[in-house]
């Protein structure tokens, strides 16, 4: 590789999907695997590729005009013939949305829509391509998809489009057909951390790689998790109490969820299997709702009629 690891254009594992998108000379892409492996992380890279003056190997070259933009900013790139696309998920209070959607003005042009990414892919690069990635494809409304559909039948020559979703199967059967399928797994990354994550269980290399440069933050998430945990043994008051501090967290940090299934884990088998089910009715109801308290509430009162249970009460 030409960058360094820390980079904002080095990709950790993904060779494969790297060597099939070195070959491939698609207009319309869709990247599917689960989420925090690194699909977007890719998208920059191959952005950055496709841009890049002089690449080396096969790898974009870091220095050079445009690969210097793709790396400019901590939130990402800000480059001229690059952009994202994301699903509204939360609400203008924070909160989570109920349901993340992608609105057909992100997409294309209409009355109320500052930039939609149809016109702008059609607009000339200032470089070589440019890349519209649509990050979480599988929320786009047939409306916005069809609307959307008559740019990826003709796209210009220049332009390239991203779909990234968790898999084939979530995404409408008109984008598949018109799109050329990378399929992304998990990934090993050696992350150094005080405690195990669970999301190197899961190969989820963006989220070990944030809690490896933020261990604080990570420790403070672990921390709310165990006294939520140990809040379920004490009286009704605290163990809701303590639940409306892991809802806070949560709703801060979705991860919160894997660390709290991951020490949930430790129970023994059959207890773990009905908590699992009690978690995920709760993210359900999250994803559904917009009363989040009410739901990890109704979760804190099963997990507590498990752990009394298992004290034989
Ligand atoms: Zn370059």
């Amino acid at each position: 590789m030409s960058v360094a690891p820390e980079h904002p254009l080095a990709v950790f594992g993904h060779e494969e999907a790297k060597r099939v998108l070195r070959t491939l000379r698609a207009h319309t892409l869709l990247f599917t695997g689960p989420p925090r492996v690194g699909r977007r992380r890719v998208a920059r890279w191959y952005a950055a590729l496709l841009n890049c003056r002089a690449p080396q190997r096969g790898e974009p070259c870091g220095a050079c005009e445009s690969c210097r933009l793709f790396a400019a900013t901590p939130e990402g790139p800000a480059h001229p013939d690059y952009r994202e696309v994301a699903p509204e998920r939360e609400t203008k209070a924070g909160r989570r949305s109920r349901r993340p959607q992608i609105r057909i003005g992100d997409l294309v042009a209409r009355d109320d829509a500052p930039n939609p990414l149809g016109p702008w892919l059609e607009a000339r690069p200032r470089f070589r391509t440019r890349v519209g990635v649509i990050d979480g494809a599988e929320s786009l409304s047939e409306g916005a998809a069809n609307a959307f559909l008559k740019f990826l039948e003709e796209p210009p020559s220049y332009a390239v489009v991203i779909l990234i979703a968790p898999s084939v199967q979530s995404v409408l059967p008109t984008l598949v057909s018109r799109s050329a399928p990378v399929r992304f797994g998990a990934v090993h990354v050696p992350a150094k951390l005080p405690e195990p994550h669970p999301a190197a269980r899961l190969g989820r290399a963006g989220e070990l790689l944030e809690a490896a440069a933020h261990p604080d933050a990570f420790s403070a998430q672990l921390a709310v998790v165990d006294r939520y945990l140990l809040g379920l043994g004490k009286g009704l008051e605290e163990a809701l109490e303590r639940a409306d501090a892991l809802e806070k967290a949560w709703s801060e940090r979705a991860e919160v969820a894997e660390l709290l299934r991951a020490r949930l884990s430790a129970w023994p088998p059959e207890r773990y299997a009905r908590a699992l089910h009690a978690l995920g009715r709760c993210e359900e109801a999250l994803a559904a709702y917009a009363a989040p308290s009410v739901a990890v509430q109704v979760l804190t009162l099963e997990l507590r009629e498990l752990v009394r249970g298992a004290r034989g009460r």
